[in-house]
C-alpha cells in the first residue's frame, strides 16, 4: 500500500507513540534464541539466518555441550559440526563458517568475541545484520539490526520505504533515539514474529493499530 504524505515531524511523532506501545507491549524485550554468553550468542545467531530461532534452540543445546568454546569448535571436524546441525537451512555452509569463525576468534582474537560490530562483520559467516545483533545484545553497542520481521514491519508502518537492510536501519535510527535502538529491534522482531506476521497479520489486536497507515 502507498504511504499516506506526511511531514518529517508528524513521522516522528508517529514514531515515538510506536516505540511508547512497543514498550507497553514487550516490556522485556531480548533475543529468543538461548545462551549462555556472547560466543553462543555469536554461533546461534549465524545459525539463525534462514531458520526459525525455535529450529535454532533445538540444535544448540548438543552444539554447545560438544563444543563449548572457540577453542573447542576450531578443533571441531566440519562434517561432524554439521552432522549436529542439519535440521536447519544452509547447515553445510552453516557448519564450515562455525568452524572458521571459531578459528578466526583464537586466532586473531583469544579466543574472545570482538564488541565492536565493524570488526564482527568481518568474521567467516558473519554479515551486517548478525554482527549488529551481537553487538546490541551481547555488549551493548546501539544499532538496529534488520531481519525479514523488523522490515516488514517497519514498512507497514510507513517508518521507510527502503528496500535493503543497511537502508532500512538507517532511517529506523534516524527516526528513534539511540538509547532505544536495542530495545527496538528485539521488540518489532517479537511483534512481526507474533502479531504483525507476514500471511495474516492481527491488527484487531495489535497495539500499533492507531499509528499505523497498513491497519486492516
Ligand atoms: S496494525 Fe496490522 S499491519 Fe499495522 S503493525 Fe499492527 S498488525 Fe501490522
Amino acid at each position: 500500500m502507498a504511504c499516506p504524505p506526511e511531514t518529517s515531524e508528524e513521522r516522528k511523532k508517529r514514531a515515538r507513540a510506536i516505540l511508547r506501545a512497543l514498550k507497553a507491549a514487550y516490556p522485556e524485550a531480548r533475543t529468543e534464541l538461548l545462551h549462555k554468553n556472547s560466543f553462543e550468542l555469536l554461533v546461534a545467531t549465524v545459525l539463525s539466518a534462514q531458520a526459525t530461532d525455535k529450529g535454532v534452540n533445538r540444535v544448540t543445546p548438543a552444539l554447545f555441550a560438544r563444543w563449548p568454546t572457540p577453542e573447542a569448535l576450531a578443533q571441531a571436524d566440519p562434517e561432524e559440526v554439521g552432522r549436529v546441525i542439519r535440521s536447519l537451512g544452509l547447515w553445510r555452509t552453516k557448519a564450515n563458517n562455525l568452524v572458521a569463525l571459531a578459528q578466526r576468534l583464537v586466532e586473531a582474537y583469544g579466543g574472545e568475541v570482538p564488541s565492536d560490530p565493524e570488526v564482527l562483520r568481518k568474521l567467516p559467516g558473519v554479515g551486517w545484520k548478525t554482527a549488529t545483533v551481537v553487538a546490541g545484545a551481547a555488549f551493548g553497542v546501539p544499532g538496529i539490526a534488520v531481519d525479514t520481521h523488523v522490515a516488514r514491519l517497519a514498512r507497514r508502518l510507513c517508518l521507510t520505504g527502503a528496500k535493503t537492510p543497511e537502508r532500512i536501519g538507517r532511517d529506523l535510527e534516524a527516526l528513534f533515539p539511540r538509547k532505544d535502538w536495542i530495545f527496538l529491534h528485539h521488540a518489532m522482531v517479537l511483534h512481526g514474529r507474533y502479531v504483525c506476521t507476514a500471511r495474516k497479520p492481527r491488527c484487531q489486536e495489535c497495539p500499533l493499530r492507531p499509528y499505523c497507515p497498513s491497519a486492516g
